[in-house]
């Protein structure tokens, strides 16, 4: 795991996250659900339902599957849960128009005078998407903005980034947001939220870099205020400490949160780095001054819970990477992500000592490593970097090259310079490739690719899987034991993580003496009250369904439409036409039929199919020609069914298929 981000594409622009991966929800019990749903669901939460395709859905959204909110918000732990339904649930934008049609929990108790309601809206059950509502005296202050990745079965989605529907509701009442750290799970959704909320965004000095170049690339003005880590805020009613933390960026910080219903430690992502590469370790002192003055609910990053031990040190990389240059005569390609400066800074200290110049490729490489070299976070001697194009004449066994891909992502440079398409590195035979990051899970497939590919061209590859070439920015799980023992906070609540991982960092705090019945496992969407030190999970939900964006729609295109794509990408489009004359309602000409993706036309055999296709849609005109043709909507459900029956029966294939009918 560890990984910090994944890069997509559409058109060229490339962003950035930390992970999006797979979550095994259960489902709530009293939920009717297809197994082929559940199958989904326990894939990836993310992930597009897919039920019985229903050719309709192409022209007219069909409510898309109703269970989708129970399977997401059916927790963990049943016990625990409500995943209830409530007023304006129905306001999210995924096209799922009808929720499903069980009865919500009876009466959800109103929320508790004077306590504080924190609402995770992302980053419970999938990794990605960070983002916590915490609401306190009708006030609420946000932490994190971020988004996740889709997976392979969302088609031409582009990011996915939370629901803003619950504060929507509540705009007038949002403070501020604050941003932990600038990984794009924590600051991926700003552009997204500040376009439909105007308030102030805290960040330390490289998180608001990052996200200000994110908002200057899609037009977005926000009102972002730089805080230093140890500073104090006071936002509304909320008092907040931010704490210097250890993570895969610099300048990470850890928040505590008091109001006068308790004081909340939220761990942002961390691990424990005594040797961090820019010297500035995790601020031990505050964290315990912090716990001594009381904890009352700790929020604690899950996505390395599963490892034991400790998370190595990024100094660790030193010697191996020192090995692999030494041993190296060709040319160096190193794929990690943009956002890792101490990576990319190692690798450059690596790069001068032995006397090799360096040049960057994709872009979000670029545009990072510029803003680290101008905020002062990254140290490039004079004279070491290297415009790619000029790299042809520098001698092989001179030259480095630090690029984006290393999760193998199809647009990124390295998959482009493996697939032959870059414009200026080609693969040579003997090219040393190192892709420095484990791969974020679901991503094995597209790295294996690469790998293959680059292999192929005769390149040398290092990867994961044959070396320790990467350490992890999150905390395994001694550290996770450190930073509860310095807290002893007396509740408990796991975050940032799938539900494997929630559930094992909540055993890790049970281990440490924390009682059961104060650790909380939710799901986003849950509503959690702390007050008088007591944390419990209500029954009250929130909207906290994946929003899609898509080029530059948001919640546009729901499951329905993601269902349609895939359909269309799996079997392909029949269109059939015909001209009917309205006043006699004859046929006048046609039916004709055309495929896209469907088949191969010129195979034999398959215009027959497609004869057979066409004289099926005339018997079937034909039928509705003695009764007059009137309801031209029956006839199209008509040529529908009779072909998808026709077609199934001879291809076992189940594509889209759209009659359409002109009036001649
Ligand atoms: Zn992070
Ligand atoms: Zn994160």
């Amino acid at each position: 795991m560890a990984i910090d981000f994944r890069k997509r594409n559409r058109g060229g622009e490339r962003k950035v996250a930390e992970t999006v991966a797979k979550t095994a929800v259960k489902q709530t019990s009293g939920t009717q659900t297809s197994d082929k749903q559940k199958s989904g669901n326990r894939k990836r939460s993310t992930k597009p339902v897919q039920e019985t395709v229903q050719p309709e859905a192409l022209e007219k959204a069909a409510p898309s599957n109703p269970n989708r909110r129970n399977s997401k918000n059916g927790a963990v732990n049943q016990n625990h849960n409500a995943g209830g339904e409530r007023k304006g649930q129905n306001r999210n934008r995924n096209n799922n128009g009808q929720r499903n049609g069980q009865a919500p929990p009876p009466n959800p108790a109103p929320p508790t005078e004077g306590a504080l309601e924190i609402i995770p809206i992302g980053g419970l059950g999938e990794i990605g998407k960070n983002m916590t509502a915490f609401r306190y005296g009708g006030e609420i202050l946000i932490v994190d903005c971020g988004m996740a990745f889709p997976d392979e079965e969302m088609y031409g989605v582009d990011v996915v980034i939370p629901d803003f529907a619950f504060l929507e509701e509540n705009a007038a009442a949002i403070k501020a947001v604050v941003v932990t750290h600038g990984h794009e799970d924590h600051i991926g959704a700003t552009p997204f939220f500040l376009k439909r909320f105007k308030v102030p965004v805290y960040g330390t000095r490289l998180t608001l870099g990052l996200i200000e170049s994110k908002l200057k690339e899609r037009g977005v003005k926000g009102d972002l205020r730089q805080i230093k880590a140890g500073e104090k805020l006071k936002i509304g009613k909320f008092r907040i400490e931010t704490i210097r933390a250890t993570h895969s960026i610099a300048d990470s910080v850890a928040l505590a949160i008091e109001t006068p219903a308790g004081t909340v430690f939220h761990s942002g992502d961390f691990k424990i780095d005594y040797t961090p590469i820019d010297g500035d370790p995790m601020d031990f002192q505050k964290l315990a001054e912090i716990g001594h003055r009381g904890i009352d609910l700790m929020l604690c990053d899950s996505t390395n819970a599963l490892r034991k031990g400790f998370s190595e040190s990024e100094k660790k990389l030193d010697p191996i990477l020192d090995d692999i240059f030494r041993n190296t005569q060709s040319r160096i390609l190193i794929a990690t992500f943009a956002s890792n400066v101490h990576r990319v800074q190692t690798i450059i200290n690596t790069a001068v000592k032995h006397k090799r110049k360096i040049a960057l490729s994709g872009r979000s490489m670029l545009k990072v490593m510029e803003l680290a070299v101008e905020l002062g976070y990254l140290t490039v001697p004079p004279g070491t970097l290297v415009d790619l194009d000029q790299t042809k004449d520098i001698p092989d066994k001179k030259l480095v090259v630090i690029t984006t891909g290393s999760q193998g992502e199809p647009m990124s440079a390295l998959s482009r310079m493996a697939s032959r398409e870059h414009r200026s590195v080609h693969i040579k035979f003997g090219d040393m490739v190192i892709l420095s990051s484990s791969p974020i899970p679901g991503n094995e497939k597209t790295i294996s690719h690469v790998v293959n590919s680059l292999l192929g061209q005769g390149a040398q590859v290092i990867y994961s899987d044959i070396a320790d070439i990467h350490v992890s920015g999150h905390a395994s799980e001694e550290e996770i034991k450190i930073l509860i023992s310095l807290l002893r906070p007396k509740n408990y609540f796991p975050v940032h993580g799938e539900n494997k991982h929630l559930l094992k960092n909540a055993a890790i705090a049970e281990d440490l003496g924390i009682p059961k019945g104060n650790i909380i496992i939710a799901a986003n969407g849950n509503v959690i009250e702390l007050k008088n030190g007591a944390a419990k999970l209500t029954r009250r939900t929130v909207p906290a369904e994946p929003v899609f964006v898509d080029g530059l729609g948001v919640g546009d295109i729901g499951t329905t439409v993601l269902r349609d794509r895939k359909q269309l990408s799996e079997a392909g489009l029949i269109i059939v036409t015909a001209a009917i004359d309205p006043s006699s309602g004859f046929v006048v000409s046609g039916p004709e039929v055309s495929t896209r993706g469907f088949i191969y036309e010129k195979m034999s055999g398959s215009s027959e199919i497609v004869e057979e296709i066409r004289q099926t849609a005339q018997t079937t005109l034909e039928n509705f020609e003695r009764k007059g043709m009137k309801d031209v909507d029956a006839v199209k459900a008509a040529i529908r069914g009779d072909l998808k029956n026709l077609i199934y029966a001879r291809t076992q294939r189940n594509p889209v298929i759209i009659p359409i009918l002109v009036e001649a």
